[in-house]
């Protein structure tokens, strides 16, 4: 049996890849935990299957997430189902169904877990992936945008990750984006025929998203295209200014580049993304902007968010690739090795009692030899490890031996717990 295409395991040992490892993303998960509630961030959790419909009006029918790349089935009761293809819409729905409009003036969220898409698997490219993400609902100011952006970058440095590029952009708003629809039109129309396929069908539909476009001879047409900044309204370029000098006031570098759109339809004024030149091909590890429209388009309130979505093997991938500081994957700090059936039976009570006091304890209870027993502790990474004899046993103590300065010492069993507990607090 293989798991289904596009997805992999994620094992306490025995990984065929390093990002795989599950203390990684433990480590991983924890850095976004303690960040996002830094910056005062509540966790959201969400089904991971919502009805299609959430998705086809909160991401757009005319998106490639919707269009070519859900999960969809019908369950039993014939209700279209979805596997959420990212977090956003369904954050939305939960915050409009249990009315937390009501609670509070802004509401800042943060969430992580497995999201679906059917895309073609390859590195940094899986049909099941994980993302992290937040949501802050409730406030127009620029001050808004920028405070996502700096905890994408804070989660970032924290994570220990190097050289990453941070592209901003506007969008504008729905007057700026009309605007540029227009002249991006304009620009492209004589080149209509050398379009791609995908492009030629969003030239009317969605002309800015051509700007996503990967295809080498769209991006060739479009070296020369209007920039989108010289649409924007007075508004949105006043609240564009000032994401800029509050990212240049706490020093988080970025590029302007009026290439980035992002894909979602919903999107207006700020836009970004941020990159990672060690991944090749799939170097984007995240990207958000804001949606002031979203919330009252899916029938909630009429309230302006902002937020992101970064991937997370990619950013495992890119601490491992750049040999970021990551903290040991922590072993037992006892390792029992009982030889005879008194010793096991005293170290299986024994490790009960050690673990209830928060020792960290595995027993080796099928160990023949003393030396194979020390392989494994040695392997599991335990730091000390008792081995108990018959001899110990009618003597009532253990050998317990430093597995880091391999020295050893007989220590009465009474206190082995007391002296694990000291060590402990020690290390
Ligand atoms: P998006 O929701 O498309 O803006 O994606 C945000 C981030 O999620 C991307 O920058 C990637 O890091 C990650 N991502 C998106 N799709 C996938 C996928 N199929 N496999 C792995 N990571 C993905």
């Amino acid at each position: 049996m293989q798991s289904p295409k596009g997805t992999f395991d994620i094992l306490p040992y025995g990984a065929d890849e390093p990002w795989k490892q599950a203390f990684l993303w433990q480590h991983l998960e924890k850095v976004i935990r303690e960040t996002a509630t830094d910056y005062g961030y509540g966790e959201i959790r969400t089904p991971i299957y919502e009805r299609t419909e959430l998705f086809s009006r909160g991401v757009g029918d005319s998106s490639d997430i919707v269009m070519k790349e859900m999960f969809t089935f019908l369950d039993r009761g014939e209700r279209s189902i979805s596997l959420r293809p990212e977090g956003t819409a369904s954050v939305m729905r939960a915050f409009i169904e249990n009315k937390m409009a009501q609670e509070r003036p802004i509401h800042k969220f943060f969430y992580l877990g497995p999201m679906f898409r059917y895309e073609r698997p390859q590195s940094g490219r899986y049909r099941q992936f994980y993302q992290f993400g937040i949501e802050a609902i409730g406030s127009p100011a620029a001050a808004q945008d920028a405070e996502t952006i700096d905890l994408l970058w804070e989660i970032c440095r924290r994570l220990g990750l190097k050289g990453l590029k941070l592209d901003i952009n506007s969008v504008g708003d729905s007057a700026s984006r009309l605007a540029y629809r227009e002249s991006l039109q304009n620009y492209l129309r004589p080149y209509f025929d050398d379009l791609s396929q995908d492009s030629k069908t969003r030239f009317e539909k969605n002309p800015l998203r051509i700007l996503d476009s990967k295809d080498p001879k769209d991006r060739k047409l479009l070296e020369g295209a209007p920039s989108i900044l010289d649409s924007l309204s007075a508004e949105a370029k006043e609240h564009f200014d000032e994401v800029k000098t509050l990212l240049d006031k706490i020093q988080v570098p970025y590029t302007v580049n009026d290439r980035i759109v992002r894909g979602l339809d919903y999107y207006c004024k700020t836009v970004y993304e941020i990159s990672a030149d060690v991944l090749g091909a799939q170097n984007a590890l995240g990207g958000g902007g804001r949606f002031d429209g979203l919330i009252s388009s899916l029938g909630g309130p009429e309230l302006p968010a902002v937020g992101f979505a970064a991937g997370i093997e990619r950013i495992l991938q890119t601490m491992l690739a750049q040999q970021a500081p990551i903290p040991a994957q922590r072993g037992p700090l006892l390792y029992l090795l009982p030889l005879g059936d008194d010793a096991k039976r005293t170290c299986f009570t024994l490790a009960s009692h050690a673990r209830h006091k928060g020792i960290a304890v595995e027993i080796n209870l099928h160990a023949k030899k003393i030396q194979t027993g020390l392989q494994m502790a040695s392997k599991l990474n335990a730091r000390f490890c008792a081995i108990v004899g018959s001899e110990e046993i009618s003597k009532g103590v253990v050998q317990l031996k430093d597995l880091e300065s391999r020295q050893q010492e007989e220590v009465p069993i009474d206190s082995l717990i007391d002296l694990c507990l000291k060590r402990k607090e020690s290390l």
